[in-house]
């Protein structure tokens, strides 16, 4: 199975909730409305949702690493 990790940089989160809503089995809103990542290695499922999450997150503060096989 490939996967990829997901990094969430909680000093540049502005706890917009953009990836909570997009991929809410990988992220969630901790008590302070910032990112918390429920599971950093993203299985195929949530590939797509995640990638979209990367994308929207208004302040760059997710990353996927490259991908790795495991
Ligand atoms: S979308 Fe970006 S800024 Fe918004 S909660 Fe997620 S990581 Fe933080």
């Amino acid at each position: 199975m490939t996967r990829m990790t997901v990094v969430a940089d909680r000093e540049l989160c502005v706890g917009a909730g953009r990836c909570a809503l997009t991929a809410p089995a990988v992220f969630t809103s901790d008590d302070d409305g910032l990112v918390a990542v429920r599971e950093p290695q993203v299985t195929d499922d949530h590939r797509a949702a995640v990638t979209t999450a990367v994308s929207l997150c208004p302040a760059q503060a997710l990353r996927i690493d490259p991908p790795t096989s495991a």
